[in-house]
């Protein structure tokens, strides 16, 4: 059996070829050269499996969707208080590249429109707007799992016309918002935005943030789990500009779209999606590309607002280990956050009040958020109290505390099998 997932992506792209809306971008003239007939998917689950279909193998830059990654590397270096002091987080209902503050802070909104993402790209730590682009680079690549580089045509002609970024960085100048040469700051986030990419690319980067900051294919964590949370936020009330409500909607998948014609969109939990169609609406974003995700979104149930339980799920098996019936199994499955934690320890709830062994088997856990491992803990002070001795399965090392708040140890294996009995 072959997945169909695959012919399911080349049908909905074929379902839009006959779209021809849009035009090209001509404000960057090397993006007026750019084939109107391209047309690309891309799907990365967040155990990094990728399917893709079309023009895969494609690339175009970047643009606005450097924007997330910028405000992230920033949020990472100087945390999220810091950054607020600099952009702020709310819609702006303007076009992208609107040359405006936030009245009140005179700040920029958000981070996805220029004013902000210039803002952005000015906290990302390095010297020169040159080193902040190549740290973007390279912090892209390796998400992407291969070495992208810079499409300097499109960097050289965006420089040539950039009146209105440059306007908008002196502005920024003049409010004490930038604190460097804007014209240094404005050409290095031109060149972040002429980073070349492939809808696998997309899908790729994408996924680390549907996946909480840890790279599906390495294992190895990228951003805190915070930054994540807060770079998706603003991904969809802001990253479709002054389309973000219908957005919300229609799709509701945090979003961000480039003028190239590119999408990225990132379904926290579930998958990365990337889509590319060079022509674009009124609001600078692809109109294939929208076609597609909202497709995607009504097809497949990819809508942040349609939530998937998975409390009910999370005890999958309890059993005795020994014949003596001494030894009670609880095998768990899943994430371990408020929802889940609550089924579970009201489950074990029901255990009688004899002092048993009560074995909780993580082998199949794959995340414990932190409201997780507290009410764990709480659980398990209570369980000692009650007589019973409580002993964890935990091969991967998830669950990270040694002891409980009431001082007691909390016993681990490795596995089921090295539980004496
Ligand atoms: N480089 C473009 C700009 O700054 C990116 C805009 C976009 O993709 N919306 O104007």
């Amino acid at each position: 059996m072959k997945t169909p997932v695959p012919d399911y992506l080349a049908s909905v792209l074929a379902r839009c070829d006959a779209n021809d809306g849009g035009a090209l971008a001509d404000y960057i003239p090397e993006l007026a050269h750019a084939d109107p007939n391209k047309l690309a998917l891309a799907l990365s689950t967040i155990d990094g499996e990728i399917y893709s279909a079309g023009d895969d193998q494609y690339e175009f830059s970047i643009q606005s969707m450097s924007k997330p990654f910028a405000y992230a590397l920033a949020l990472q270096h100087h945390g999220i208080e810091k950054v607020l002091e600099k952009v702020g987080v709310e819609p702006s209902g303007e076009a992208f590249n609107q040359i405006s503050l936030d009245s009140h802070s005179n700040t920029p909104k958000n981070p996805m429109i220029n004013s902000g993402a210039i803002t952005t790209h000015s906290l990302i730590p390095a010297e020169t707007g040159e080193l902040r682009a190549e740290k973007l680079r390279a912090f892209l690549s390796e998400m992407a799992g291969r070495e992208l580089s810079f499409d300097e045509e499109v960097y050289q002609s965006e420089l040539k016309t950039a009146y209105r970024n440059l306007s908008i960085g002196y502005m920024l100048r003049t409010v004490g918002v930038l604190e460097s040469d804007p014209v240094d700051i404005v050409e290095g986030y031109i060149r972040q935005c002429a980073i070349k990419v492939t809808v696998k690319d997309l899908a790729r980067i994408a996924s680390v943030f549907a996946n909480g900051g840890i790279d599906p294919h390495t294992g190895k964590c990228m951003l805190d789990r915070m930054v994540v949370r807060q770079v998706l936020s603003v991904m969809i009330s802001c990253g479709m500009y002054d389309a973000a409500g219908d957005w919300l909607t229609t799709v509701g998948i945090p979003a961000k779209s480039g003028v190239a014609g590119g999408i990225l969109g990132v379904l926290p939990g579930q998958v990365g999606v990337a889509v590319f169609s060079p022509k674009l609406d009124e609001h600078g974003n692809s109109v294939r590309g929208i076609e597609i995700m909202e497709r995607l979104s009504q097809d497949m149930g990819l809508h942040l607002m349609e939530g998937t339980p998975s409390a009910q799920t999370i005890v999958q098996g309890i059993y005795y280990l020994d014949e003596q019936k001494q030894i009670r199994v609880y095998e768990l499955r899943g994430v371990l956050q408020f929802t889940e934690t609550e089924m579970l320890l009201r489950t074990i709830q029901q255990e009688p009040d004899a002092p048993h062994s009560i074995v909780l088997d993580l082998s199949h856990i794959t995340l414990i958020h932190d409201v997780g491992r507290r009410m764990l803990l709480e659980g398990i002070d209570r369980l000692i109290d009650d007589a019973h001795e409580v002993l964890v399965v935990d091969p991967d090392g998830l669950f990270k505390a040694e002891t409980t708040d009431l001082g007691h140890e909390v016993k681990h294996y490795a596995n089921i099998q090295a539980i004496p009995h």
